[in-house]
């Protein structure tokens, strides 16, 4: 479902004072923020959004909630740290499966369980590996063969595959805003409303915007793969962009080439894979392909994510996207997080690595929950810590020579 524009937008025209600004309302800012007024409900809170919620990244995502441990994360031989993981994102997941009640069902979320598949051999070695994982941590999950994949999914695309009740599909933009409308009164959301310079000041801090200063005692930065924008995380964060087009709605034909189910997501078992979901409103929904730094033309994009479509389902050859569109994530270099206290009074969550929905509303909360001096589980040891990367430019050679020793290897499950 495609929503209509967002009313009712505050822009920060003024300099306000409080006791703490959050950069950013993705998923970790307004978590941090709902957060931070439960605990302290007597503060000023001020949120500063650049774009209007339901348009940045935090809406332009293709939906994918999944309430155990990412693949890329899962390590056979760290279960008690996978076990305190998992418990902590099936915490966070339920909060919002809670949220997202909010807004009478835009919000679409389903638990329809995710598909895992695999095209390529380097893919089914990687679905053998993520397999001994869900092994050996006991988690539920079915092997499908490419027949039943093909029944399942509508494509002999894939030889191999996984199912996992453990993941949930829902509607990104509706998601966020539902959680903005739900922000306590003691939060000030402003959109349209950057912050353009972050600098300490004499007791906290001060945020420059286009129309209006901030002047906050503690900041929570949540802008992930713009932080280094404000001179955070810049030699930890770089960002990266990806791609995903919708579909118009398809006819009762086309649909019939999308297999049994009436919803569905399938992630890919390499990270330069291609993602897919059939909608609950009869769409098809693809996401593929990254850039460094820079966004590609949106014309080539289309017809790249296209060609994704018709190797799996050749037969939707008329089929029109309705939206095409890109977003930013941080990525780090070893895929762990920039989290934590970075300076006195700055608090800092970035560098998504591309799977940060449930994962940000989790660090959002905990960013608050140290702030004000609460015991927080260790995310350095459970989650890891952005590693060093070389400036440029080196980092922009870097990234060119992994990602087309990557893209080689997995060409085949774009
Ligand atoms: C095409 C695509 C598909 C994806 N699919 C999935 C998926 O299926 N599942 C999943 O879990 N993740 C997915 N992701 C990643 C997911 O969107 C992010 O991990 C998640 O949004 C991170 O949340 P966040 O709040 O940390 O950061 P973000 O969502 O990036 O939010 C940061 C916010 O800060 C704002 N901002 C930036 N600079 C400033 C500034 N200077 N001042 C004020 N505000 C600023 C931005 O507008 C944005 O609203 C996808 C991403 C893309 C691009």
């Amino acid at each position: 479902m495609l929503l209509p524009p967002r009313s009712n937008i505050r822009q920060l025209d003024f300099d306000a004072d409080c006791d703490v600004a959050i950069i950013g309302a993705g998923y970790t800012g307004l978590s941090a923020a709902k957060r931070w007024a439960e605990i302290s409900p007597g503060q000023k809170v001020v949120v500063l959004e650049s774009s209007t919620v339901g348009e940045g990244t935090p809406g332009r995502n293709s939906g994918f909630l999944i309430e155990i441990t990412l693949a890329s994360d899962a390590n056979t031989e760290q279960l008690d740290r996978m076990h305190e993981c998992n418990r902590l994102i099936g915490a966070t997941m339920r909060q919002i499966v809670d949220a997202a009640k909010y807004n009478s069902g835009q919000c679409d979320l389903r638990r329809t369980g995710l598909y895992r598949a695999a095209a390529g051999k380097d893919g089914q070695r990687a679905l053998a590996s993520y397999q001994l994982f869900l092994d050996a941590a006991k988690l539920p999950y079915e092997t499908l063969n490419r027949e039943e994949l093909r029944q399942r999914v509508g494509t002999s695309f894939y030889q191999t595959g996984i199912y996992s009740p453990d993941g949930y599909l829902v509607q990104p933009a509706a998601l966020i805003r539902s959680l903005a409308d739900q922000l306590p009164d003691s939060v000030a959301l402003f959109e349209n409303s950057p912050a353009l310079e972050l600098r300490p000041a004499k007791s906290g801090w001060q945020i420059r915007t286009p129309a209006g200063q901030v002047t906050a005692r503690k900041v929570v930065v949540a802008n992930n793969a713009f932080a280094k924008d404000l001179g955070i995380g810049r030699s930890r964060v770089a960002t990266i962009y990806t791609y995903a087009g919708l579909s118009e709605p398809l006819s009762k034909t086309d649909l019939s080439q999308l297999g049994s189910e009436e919803a569905w997501g399938l992630l890919p078992t390499h990270r330069l894979g291609s993602t897919f979901r059939r909608t609950s409103d009869g769409r098809i929904l693809v996401r593929s392909f990254y850039d460094y730094e820079s966004e590609s033309d949106n014309k080539i994009v289309e017809r790249k994510l296209m060609d994704c479509v018709l190797r799996r389902y050749p037969a939707l050859e008329h089929v029109r996207w309705a939206n095409v569109w890109g977003g930013a994530t941080g990525i780090t270099a070893n895929g762990a997080p920039l989290w934590g206290e970075t300076e006195p009074g700055l608090y800092v969550s970035v560098g998504c690595n591309g799977g940060g929905v449930v994962k940000g509303t989790l660090f959002g909360q905990l960013l608050a929950d140290l702030a004000h001096g609460h015991d927080v589980p260790d995310i350095a040891a459970l989650f890891g810590t952005a590693s060093w990367m070389p400036g440029e430019p080196f980092r922009r050679i870097g990234f060119n020579v992994i990602s087309s020793l990557e893209q080689r290897r997995g060409r085949a499950e774009v």
